[in-house]
């Protein structure tokens, strides 16, 4: 099965993404994590993506296609994969589309998180990630991991470099006038399920599971 997460950044896809990964045992397609290990290696992709990055924007459209189109003849897709992160422009779909036509693949499912713009600053700025295991948590819904340290496998709790509420305003604007219209876009297509992301990680993936095994 080849599914695709589509929300606003602090939606929850990262953490539906790993929960699916957890019981399915799909690919995991993450643009920004390629991105991000590549600003950490300090690669040339990483160097010329983190001006963007750190700004909230969106790195260009074919660096991104390209990374995907690369990521999507690996191995481990040939089971099925989930795109987290990825397509975040109509050029963006557009392109995948052709890429999956040409490699003889298809998009089974498309599952849009909702979550109300508020709720996102207040999410995204309190997100912090398990540097060790890559864990997401909520400072403030998780009280337990204020010290920094994370429960479940006790590395370093780091809070993403975009994750500042400068940046967020932007990510979120950049989202509504770049991203959104895809939900109108795999609506058409007749692949669009939505999902309330308010609620619980848990009560969101059993959503999420119905659809997938629908
Ligand atoms: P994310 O982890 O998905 O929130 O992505 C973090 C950042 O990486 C975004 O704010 C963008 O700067 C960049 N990025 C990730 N995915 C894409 C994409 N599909 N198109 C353009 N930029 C992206």
């Amino acid at each position: 099965m080849n599914i695709m997460l589509l929300g606003a950044p602090g939606a929850g896809k990262g953490t539906q993404a790993a929960k699916i990964i957890e019981d399915f045992g799909l690919a995991h397609i993450s643009t920004g994590d390629i991105l991000r290990t590549a600003v950490a290696n300090k690669t040339p992709l990483g160097l010329a993506a983190k001006t963007h990055m750190d700004k909230g924007d969106l790195v260009p459209d074919m660096v991104v296609i390209g990374l995907v189109k690369a990521r999507l003849q690996e191995p481990d897709a040939e089971q099925g994969f989930i795109l987290d992160g990825f397509p975040r422009t109509v050029v963006q779909a557009d392109a995948l589309g052709v890429a999956l036509g040409e490699l003889g693949k298809t998009l089974d499912a498309v599952v849009s998180i909702e979550v109300a713009k508020s709720a996102l600053i207040e999410r995204l700025t309190a997100r912090r990630t398990c540097k060790q295991c890559g864990t997401i948590f909520n400072v403030i819904s998780q009280p337990e991991t204020a010290s920094g340290v994370c429960p479940e496998c006790g590395g370093e709790l780091l809070q993403r470099d975009d994750d500042t509420v400068e940046t967020v305003t932007n990510r979120l604007e950049v989202y509504e006038r770049s991203t959104a219209p895809l939900i109108a876009y795999y609506r058409d297509k007749g692949l669009l399920h939505a999902v309330d992301g308010s609620r619980s990680a848990d009560a969101v993936f059993s959503d999420i599971r119905s659809i997938m095994e629908g």
